[in-house]
């Protein structure tokens, strides 16, 4: 195995499109290192600096795009999650109008240290640390869409499930996929609530393949132990259906059974979790244990 290409954060935009740049080429199986930015670009620093007015164009730098050869609109792009780092500085932050509690209108700032296995949330608290990355996607269709704004292509889906060990399935829409990534967290819940996990840089390792003739609507997910469908739409009763229907017509062909015994299956053994409802869109997986796809 050679050096692996290296996507430096300094190499990075602010809204996935049709038409982006290619910050690097990569053949498919290559492995790839994408640094990341944090989510503020490290514009915040101390617990002095808080972002009172969240503009969802001018955050979230996703390092890339990576033009991928071979890859064209009608495939699917992995990318295998090979290893995160993180850096040893993370900010948690609460945004006046944002996140769940909207009514909160205190802007707070914290700074937390990361260290190997923990974030030391307070003197008495300490977080496991579980690094994901919140924004990875490719090239739009036919609309420019903000880094912070989740969607088929990818973007913002703020889910934990991306993360080392799991690959990432994204439809192909312009030649190459063009995949970026930033906005890593060393921890996050799921719901994000407040409107941010614990920001910080990444150094991401991963792998890329191009898996010609099969389109997708959505991105989905494997990790060891399920398969997910990531689905975001304007509201949870949107993307919980549209996450169940895509689930359950998958677990269908899969299985070659009929849509009810997939429905009853989903009902019995899969689950539904919320991702993010923070973001301009909110984002739902549905989920199925990988032991009943074998
Ligand atoms: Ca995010």
């Amino acid at each position: 195995m050679g050096q692996p290409i290296v996507l430096e954060s300094s190499q990075h935009v602010y809204a996935f499109a049709p038409e982006m740049t290619p910050a690097g080429f990569a053949d498919s199986g290559a492995i790839v290192l994408f640094k990341t930015a944090d989510a503020f670009n490290g514009q915040i620093t101390s617990p002095d600096d808080t972002l009172a007015e969240l503009n969802f164009d001018a955050v979230n730098p996703a390092t890339g795009p990576l033009h991928v050869k071979n890859a064209q609109p009608g495939d699917i792009l992995a990318v295998d999650i090979l290893h995160m780092s993180t850096g040893t500085t993370g900010i948690i932050l609460t945004v006046p109008g944002s996140g769940v509690l909207r009514a909160m209108t205190d802007a707070v700032t914290r700074i937390v240290k990361i260290g190997a296995h923990w974030i030391q949330f307070s003197d008495q608290v300490r977080i496991a640390k579980q690094p994901m990355m919140g924004v990875i996607g490719v090239a739009t269709k036919e609309q420019r869409i903000p880094t912070g704004t989740p969607g088929r292509h990818g973007g913002n889906m703020d889910t934990r499930d991306i993360a080392a060990g799991a690959t990432l399935y994204l439809p192909v829409f312009q030649e190459g996929g063009l995949l970026a990534m930033g906005d890593a967290h060393a921890a996050m819940g799921d719901g994000e609530v407040s409107g941010t996990g614990v920001e910080c840089t990444s150094e991401t390792l991963v792998r890329v393949r191009v898996l010609k003739n099969q389109s997708l609507d959505w991105p989905w997910l494997d990790n060891q132990k399920e398969r997910m469908v990531i689905v975001s739409a304007e509201s949870l009763d949107d993307a919980t259906g549209e996450a169940t229907e895509q689930m359950v017509r998958h677990l269908a062909q899969a299985l070659d059974k009929g849509l009810d015994e997939a429905y009853m299956l989903m009902s019995s053994a899969g689950s539904l979790r919320i991702s993010q409802v923070v973001d301009p869109l909110v984002t739902v997986r549905a989920t199925i244990p990988r032991l009943y796809l074998d």
